[in-house]
């Protein structure tokens, strides 16, 4: 069968599915403080319906998927769901993204469920500083969700921090020593305007380059990373003497839009293309019609061939979606 293809060349391989856009932290840079309008829970894809999808999707030549939100392990028996997506053969590897709150109970469960891959959201390691971005406490949960991460066997476990120029440069180094330390991946990402409160600026972006000179200097030269995945967002890097690694997630500064295989459904089953995308397909509104699969493929193949080429950040052009990031699912 002809794989999942756009006008660029591009083939898609990668889903991410949001399971929920509830969350038990509120990010400055992605939900607004208060008064956030969750989805109604009727309105959210069941594990049956996320599966059937998957099922679809699989002969189009999906192989690889992340779970993530809104906060992926607020939902219900994330685990089952797991379970249920990795038992479809095509499926070759499961991820999620987490916050990591809620990962200390749920680890072993998601592990023996086959999940194999873990990135944990935390973009300090100041207590205080991890309050000032989440406005909530948690931070010592996060620390025991990682340990327990490493210690059920999740290899590798990586950790994700938001990059914010006048707010996390103090973070920088701390992490460099931690990821020598525990082994842990750190991958630095640059803020990108998808933040409910729409108060992103260029002028608060603290790009990848400046964090590598940071580390260089006040740790050791980085070197890249031998055989590294081309269709991988970030590009990663070991210190010199080998022992620690970081990556760098440049969306604004150096777009890796050219080489994205990846596609999107949001929890309440809208179809992108691309996490900047604009337009939507309606994915839930099929399978509750009771649309045929060759419906729901044509539609997938129809949304992957619209894609646009890149997410125009750094032109006039650029339009913010309207969904912020934790509705899109990141
Ligand atoms: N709640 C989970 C978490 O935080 O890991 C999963 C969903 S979250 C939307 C996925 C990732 O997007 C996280 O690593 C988060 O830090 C990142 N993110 C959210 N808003 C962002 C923004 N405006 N710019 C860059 N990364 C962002
Ligand atoms: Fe929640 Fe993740 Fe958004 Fe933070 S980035 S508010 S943890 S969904």
């Amino acid at each position: 069968m002809q794989p999942l293809i756009d006008t660029f060349g591009r083939v898609h391989t990668n889903l991410r599915i949001s399971v929920t856009d509830r969350c038990n932290i509120r990010c400055f840079y992605c939900m607004p403080a208060e008064n956030v309008q969750f989805m109604e829970r009727a309105a959210l894809l069941t594990f049956e319906e996320i599966e059937h999808f998957v099922r679809v999707a699989v002969p189009l030549g999906l192989k690889q998927i992340r779970l993530t939100g809104g906060e992926p392990l607020v939902r219900k028996d994330l685990h089952v769901l797991v379970a249920k997506l990795a038992a479809i053969e095509g499926i070759e590897d499961i991820g999620l993204t987490t916050n990591g709150i809620l990962l200390a109970e749920q680890a072993l469960a998601l592990h023996d469920a086959g999940l194999r891959r873990i990135n944990v959201s935390l973009d300090a390691l100041d207590p205080q500083k991890f309050e000032q971005i989440t406005r909530r406490q948690g931070f010592e949960k996060v620390i025991a969700g990682i340990q327990a991460a490493r210690d059920v066997g999740f290899d590798p476990v990586k950790v994700n921090a938001v990059a914010v120029r006048g707010l996390t440069e103090d973070e920088i180094v701390p992490f460099g020593h931690f990821a020598r330390r525990t082994g842990v991946e750190i991958r630095f990402i640059e803020f990108m305007p998808l933040d409910a409160d729409g108060a992103w600026q260029r002028e608060k972006v603290l790009f990848a380059d400046e964090i590598a000179a940071i580390l260089e200097r006040e740790i050791m030269p980085l070197i890249p990373r031998p055989g590294q995945d081309p269709h991988a967002p970030a590009s990663e890097f070991m210190f010199a003497d080998g022992v620690g690694h970081v990556g760098f997630i440049s969306s604004v500064s150096r777009p890796f839009c050219m080489s994205c295989d990846r596609f999107r459904i949001t929890a309440d089953g809208k179809l992108r293309n691309c996490l900047f995308s604009l337009e939507e397909t309606d994915i839930r509104e099929m399978l509750r019609s009771g649309a045929e699969d060759s419906e729901i493929a044509r539609a997938i193949r129809e949304s992957i061939a619209a894609k646009n080429e890149g997410h125009e950040i750094n032109t006039s052009r650029f339009i913010q979606p309207n969904r912020p990031m934790y509705s899109i699912g990141g």
